[in-house]
């Protein structure tokens, strides 16, 4: 048996027990709380892992990546240790942080900043964040604002500078290093190379495929 975390909570709904999980249960260790949730088929009710019930039957055990998933499966949380909780379930929590920063990326956002918002400790909202969404909350700011300048580029005569302003990034020497680390050209080529391809294709919203394997790179490198 590894001791080793499983990583990639992915989003499908039920997720296998290891036995890491299953000595997690058996163990009621709190560490695992918020990783994933185990519902007890007999009982028909879910718990966290650090819950101080009765041990369930293995062969009874299903396991959710969430509580809404849980709900959805028709369990009903558990009294003792109330796995709906006070807290949002994480994929909730970390929703709210992307809805923020996807409205607000014009502005200054920093990391305590978004804690405050989202009631929680930086700590915290870092760590959930990267295990909901496989990145840091940082880089999805930077990714957010890097995406709305290329449709800026492509669909407004505005400048280079002008263009890092309005999504957040007002050090125009910052805007460019950050673009050319994301999309791998810099701004004013992916612009040239846009007007290039919509005066041959004129459907084409823009060309922004070849950015997926930098992002993919990129996750490996920054953690
Ligand atoms: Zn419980």
């Amino acid at each position: 048996m590894s001791k080793r975390r499983e990583s990639g909570t992915s989003s499908s709904k039920e997720q296998e027990l290891t036995e890491e999980k299953w000595q997690a249960i058996l163990g009621n260790d709190p560490s695992y709380d918020g990783h994933f949730f185990y519902a007890v088929k007999s009982t028909g009710i879910f718990c966290r892992p650090s819950c101080k019930s009765k041990a369930p039957k293995r062969e009874n055990v299903r396991i959710f990546a969430s509580a809404t998933q849980a709900l959805q499966e028709q369990f009903r949380p558990c009294k003792r240790c109330k796995p709906t909780g006070e807290r949002l379930p994480d994929e909730e929590w970390v929703a709210v942080m992307t809805a923020y920063i996807d409205r607000n990326y014009s502005e200054p956002i920093s990391l305590e900043f978004l804690a405050e918002m989202c009631h929680g400790s930086p700590y915290h909202l870092h760590r959930t964040f990267k295990k909901v969404m496989a990145i840091t909350p940082t880089e999805y700011l930077r990714r957010t604002r890097i995406a709305r300048a290329r449709q800026y580029l492509v669909q407004t005569d505005q400048s280079i500078a002008e263009i890092g302003a309005m999504v957040g990034l007002p050090n125009t020497s910052y805007f460019i290093t950050l673009f050319k680390r994301i999309t791998g050209g810099t701004p004013a080529g992916y612009r040239q190379r846009n007007k290039v391809q919509q005066a041959m294709n004129p459907d084409m919203e823009g060309a922004n495929d070849e950015t997926e394997q930098e992002y993919r790179l990129l996750d490996n490198c920054e953690t």
